[in-house]
């Protein structure tokens, strides 16, 4: 199933809804979490197509891994963690599928990121050896990590330079089916492939992140992981469209603009 976020025309609030075909049934907030994605009688029924979409979740944290893809890691001259490198972005960074990317004057360099992104489902907190990580995942999307390279190399850390306003491109949709462990994740610019890769080859997978996570801070519903980017990083220009596609959950497209 696929999930979304837009402005309802009814209650104009944003609202979650579950996309069929090319048709968009809003869902009642407690429904998401709940597991139960059958439209209740009568809902609000819009058109997909042409939809403005809000990124599909509110995440209270999202964690991001750095160098989960050998090539990725080689390309920027850094050695391959031993342990997962988190580091965070701030959620005011996000912006929805088709939103504009704003280059901030203070960077001389802006990248892309295209990368998988995990959307927890329940409440999740040191997750056992026995227990599957996946059953806390609500679904799927799309992420662009966005990153001034300039200011990542200046700073100590990497707050800056990942959670400009804008930064953060997620969507276009939650993707509840997913297999996580072999998707394609490609990034585009100007319909260029800049950045193809499969989450087959990530050094920590998507299961062995959530238990990582959940043993430093309980995960809750609707937070975010980022789970790295392939090889390919580069600079995004003002003019151009940035486009972060992850097999089986769909295209998140955002054009660039000087801020
Ligand atoms: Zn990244």
């Amino acid at each position: 199933m696929k999930i979304c976020r837009f402005i309802s025309e009814v209650t104009d609030q944003p609202t979650f809804g579950v996309v069929s075909n090319d048709t968009v049934f809003a869902l009642r907030d407690d429904q998401v979490f709940s597991n139960d994605l059958t439209p209740p009688r009568g809902a609000e029924s819009v058109s997909f197509k042409g939809l403005r979409l809000l990124p599909p979740i509110t995440p209270s944290k999202i964690v991001c891994v750095g160098r989960n893809y050998r090539e990725h890691a080689e390309e920027l001259g850094n050695p391959m963690p031993a342990e997962p490198l988190l580091f965070m972005k701030a959620p005011s960074a996000m912006i929805g599928d088709g939103e504009a990317i704003g280059l901030p004057s203070i960077s001389q360099r802006v990248e892309h990121e295209g990368e998988l992104a995990v959307v927890i489902g329940r409440t999740c907190r040191r997750v056992s050896d026995a227990d599957n990580p996946l059953g806390y995942v609500l679904g799927y999307t799309c992420l662009n990590d966005v990153t001034a390279r300039d200011l990542q190399k200046k700073d100590v850390q990497f707050t800056r330079a990942k959670s400009f306003d804008t930064f953060c491109p997620v969507g276009p949709v939650i993707e509840t089916e997913l297999d996580p462990l072999d998707a394609q994740v490609e990034t585009r610019v100007n319909g260029e492939v800049r950045q193809r890769g499969r989450t087959s080859v990530m050094a920590f997978p998507v299961p062995y992140l959530i238990r990582y996570v959940s043993h430093i801070m309980t995960l809750l519903p609707g937070d975010v992981i980022s789970t790295g980017t392939p090889a390919g990083v580069g600079p995004l220009a003002d003019g151009d469209l940035c486009e972060v596609e992850v097999e089986g959950v769909g295209t998140l497209r955002n054009p660039v603009r000087a801020a």
